[in-house]
């Protein structure tokens, strides 16, 4: 089954195609740990936005790298978009703001971010 989500007050919504994860990632590195993700990684193209262009900012930093993308209106940030190790263009899902996914049922993959 595809995953849905959406940010907190629903001018931000996805849809992932392929079957719900059940694993996700954490990471230790300087904006994980305060946005407190819980990643699932996608190639971008099964990745099906619905949300006005305007409704979202993006925060980049350091290589600008990752597009960390936030909802405008609420802050929640259900998706971002970066490059993998193979040059490919994937989405990085926040599971927390999934629909239907049981959090506590994902085996978490813990990602030492904060030392690269
Ligand atoms: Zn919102």
């Amino acid at each position: 089954m595809p995953v849905t989500g959406s940010c907190h007050c629903g001018a931000v919504s996805y849809t992932l195609k392929g079957d719900a994860p059940d694993t996700a990632m954490t990471c230790n590195c300087s904006i994980c740990r305060r946005k407190g993700y819980l990643l699932h990684f996608a190639p971008l193209e099964a990745l099906e936005l619905s949300c006005d262009a305007d409704a979202v900012t993006v925060y980049q930093f350091n290589k600008h790298n990752i597009e960390h993308t936030f909802c405008k209106t609420c802050g929640c940030a259900p998706y971002g978009k970066g490059t993998g190790p193979d040059g490919k263009k994937m989405a990085a899902i926040n599971l927390r703001c999934a629909d239907d996914i049981d959090l506590d049922a994902l085996a978490i993959h813990k990602f030492d971010g904060a030392s690269l």
